[in-house]
């Protein structure tokens, strides 16, 4: 058994192959030290407009807004799209509490739906079968890096009229016949928090398709000052902003997103070959037209109970994640389960996320394969 913990530069981390560890180096330190040595580490600065651009130009948007997080970023958007009580917004059962917690924010009510057991991503079907004439939005979350059924999704939102929010948190760099995951919806809500793609060690952004929303949500989450009467503020605001310090770490990363895209691919790519010809392994699949990113490979396998699974990899130097427990199970939102999420369910019991920080090389990844193999032999 290998030691599990190491000292770097007076911090005990984990001394293994790891799930999501954040991977930062010189330039960020780099930006970081010319934000704190501007004394711009506040709201001021450079850097937040520049990672907005740079931001926007990988993904193809028009323009994006900086926000404290992916949770702020999902609550702008009900809130920019009026949502409020009365209202009901749909939402797999399979997801991170992120995605839901602002729905409750916004007092609407949240009717979760199941998931596709292929994809582990909505399943239009579930969808369609829960509009009611109070749905304003469906919250269409791109779970681990994989797509949602895009086309079927929207051509239900277009039908009956509601919005789509894509929770593209966990999808920065997916792609759907060809365009970023994001720029579907109505708005796209990303995260920057320390274990996604890149990091400003928390923050978000939104886009929208619609880019006249977005000036009204940059007032908004500066505390809905007015831009044109100084000292005047319009809306009972929020304080969102991402700061000028965040900002210059998310522009290093900016810089290095191509290769950290790239690494989780090749890691993907290396799970499935090393993995997919044991029976008790199931990967999701993408839908037709869809291009992961893959931010976390996830596995069903069968047979096994995967606390006690976890704990003997863990033992043996591979960090890994269970599945997302179904949303319904959690105190504030069992009141609003309305059906069984036999899919959701299946996958939260089966499920694993495998180790996907950039931090791992190609080696670690199949030495993790080895290990895992050799415990399911
Ligand atoms: C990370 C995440 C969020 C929230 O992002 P934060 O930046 O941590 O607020 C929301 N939904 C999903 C699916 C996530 O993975």
């Amino acid at each position: 058994m290998k030691d599990p913990f190491v000292q770097k530069q007076g911090f005990i981390i984990f001394n293994m192959i790891l799930l999501d560890a954040p991977n930062l180096g010189s330039l960020e330190k780099e930006y970081a030290g010319k934000a704190i040595d501007a004394g711009f580490i506040s709201t001021f600065g450079p850097f937040v407009p520049e990672f907005e651009k740079k931001f926007a130009a990988f993904i193809g948007a028009d323009a994006a807004v900086s926000l404290q997080s992916g949770t702020a970023a999902l609550h702008m958007a009900l809130h920019q799209l009026g949502i409020g009580p009365g209202d009901e917004v749909i939402i797999p059962a399979l997801t991170f509490v992120g995605s839901v917690n602002p729905v409750m924010y916004t007092g609407a009510v949240p009717v979760f739906v199941d998931v596709e057991e292929s994809t582990w991503c909505l399943d239009p079907a579930a969808v369609e079968r829960a509009i009611t004439s109070k749905t304003k939005a469906i919250i269409a979350v791109h779970l681990y890096g994989n797509v949602c059924a895009m086309t079927a999704l929207m051509n239900i939102a277009k039908r009956h009229n509601i919005h789509v929010i894509e929770d593209a948190t966990e999808s920065l760099g997916a792609v759907y016949n060809g365009k970023a995951t994001g720029l579907y919806g109505t708005f796209g809500c990303f995260s920057f928090n320390g274990n996604k793609l890149i990091t400003t060690g928390g923050g978000g952004m939104l886009v929208s398709s619609d880019s006249d929303r977005l000036e009204p949500v940059r007032r908004l989450i500066n505390q809905g000052k007015d831009k044109t009467r100084e000292g005047f503020f319009s809306d009972v605001g929020f304080n969102y902003r991402m700061t000028n310090l965040e900002a210059s770490v998310g522009l290093a990363q900016m810089q290095r997103i191509d290769d950290f895209l790239r690494q989780k691919r090749k890691y993907h790519v290396i799970y499935r070959e090393e993995l997919s010809n044991f029976k008790r392994v199931i990967f999701p699949q993408e839908p037709e037209g869809g291009s992961g990113s893959w931010w976390l490979t996830p596995v069903r396998i069968m047979g096994e109970n995967m606390d006690i699974l976890r704990q003997r990899l863990v033992d043996l130097g591979v960090q890994t994640r269970r599945v997302f427990r179904p949303l319904t199970d959690f105190p504030p939102f069992a009141p609003f389960s309305s059906a069984e999420y036999k899919n959701a369910r299946l996958i939260y019991e089966q499920g694993l996320c495998l180790p996907g920080s950039t931090l791992n090389s190609k080696e670690d990844i199949r030495e993790a394969c080895r290990i895992i193999k050799n415990e399911l032999s």
